[in-house]
């Protein structure tokens, strides 16, 4: 309402969004539907680089700048110019400028630790927690967005109250472990279905199975380790999201269904009645390998690839 309201007041023409994140994507998406000529520069060389891959930010791109929103990615600021008290534009770190009447930070939250670091609390990028959620002091607990657990600060509501029972439970003489939160993040901009599930990054030991339809423009993704969903990305394929964060959060054993999986049929990850396949049959990284490769997906990695159409997935970032 701030943001409407400044546009219209200094008849805003013009915004420059900093951070192609899922923040900043919002973002853009909002001030272009004020009508506002919109910019994002992205220091990554892709746009929500935490929570996609090349081939699913590539689609997303397409999708951002058929709306008109420009992207300009590999790129910084290195100053907003101003007239008359407001802000007139920007120079990117490669000489670029853009005029701006808006410009909007959406790189990140840094947690304000002055109060923590203060009273002699460990710190680092957040007030440093262990699995009770105490700090360096054990009269001291935080939770949500200023704690840094197992080396992560989330950053999300829902790691924030879970992180908050656990906290509560602890200082009130309970015992309660937080192990970490599974984090789904979905993208709210009108008309994409976009979300991102845990870790869509593979690593070698993981097994990769992406699936996409460049010309739909939909993309969808696993990352499993022993079998288990540790990641996924999901473009297009809103229907899929229940199914696959209940799999990931009840870390079911789907070795014996990662050929179907890999052929596109994901009704496993659905159906009520899903038995966890036996563990006997579970495949290691290499033999999913083999199970996608026989449906003419690349071998890359140590991950299985296919396409739900004939267009070649593009390697992950
Ligand atoms: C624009 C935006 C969109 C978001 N969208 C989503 C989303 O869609 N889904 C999602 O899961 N998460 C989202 N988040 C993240 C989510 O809002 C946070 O993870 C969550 O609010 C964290 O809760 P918190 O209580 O740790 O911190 P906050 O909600 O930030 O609350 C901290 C409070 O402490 C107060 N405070 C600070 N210092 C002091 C002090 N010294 N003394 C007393 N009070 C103090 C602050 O004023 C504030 O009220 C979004 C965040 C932003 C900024």
């Amino acid at each position: 309402m701030l943001l409407r309201g400044y546009a219209q007041r200094h008849s805003a023409r013009r915004a420059v969004v900093l951070g192609g994140g899922v923040l900043g994507l919002e973002a853009a998406d909002a001030v272009r539907r004020l009508g506002l000529e919109t910019t994002i520069v992205e220091l990554s060389d892709r746009l929500s680089p935490v929570q996609l891959d090349a081939g699913a930010a590539r689609l997303l791109q397409r999708e951002v700048t058929s709306r008109g929103i420009e992207v300009m990615l590999g790129r910084s600021v290195s100053s907003v110019t101003g007239e008359a008290g407001r802000v007139a534009g920007v120079t990117l770190d490669d000489g670029t400028r853009r005029d701006a009447d808006i410009v909007i930070v959406c790189t990140g939250i840094v947690p304000n630790l002055e109060l923590a670091r203060d009273a002699g609390l460990a710190v680092r990028r957040g007030v440093t927690v262990d699995d009770t959620m105490r700090t360096s002091d054990e009269s001291i607990f935080a939770a949500g967005d200023v704690a840094e657990h197992a080396g992560r600060v989330y950053g999300h509501w829902p790691a924030a109250v879970e992180q908050a029972e656990v906290a509560a439970i602890n200082c009130i003489g309970g015992r309660r472990l937080y192990t970490g939160s599974l984090i789904a993040t979905h993208l709210k901009v009108t008309n994409v279905d976009l979300t991102s599930i845990g870790r869509p990054h593979s690593e070698p030991e993981d097994v990769e199975i992406a699936l996409a339809d460049e010309s739909g423009g939909r993309y969808r993704k696993l990352v499993l380790r022993d079998g288990r969903i540790v990641g996924a990305i999901l473009l297009g394929h809103a229907s899929d999201a229940g199914g696959v964060f209940a799999a990931a959060r009840e870390r079911r054993d789907l070795s014996g269904h990662l050929e179907s999986l890999s052929q596109g049929d994901w009704g496993v990850l659905v159906d009520p009645s899903f038995e966890p396949a036996p563990s006997a049959a579970a495949g290691s990284g290499e033999r999913a390998v083999g199970a996608a490769s026989s449906n003419g997906g690349a071998r890359m990695n140590g991950a299985a690839r296919t396409s739900e159409t004939a267009s070649p997935v593009s390697p992950a970032g």
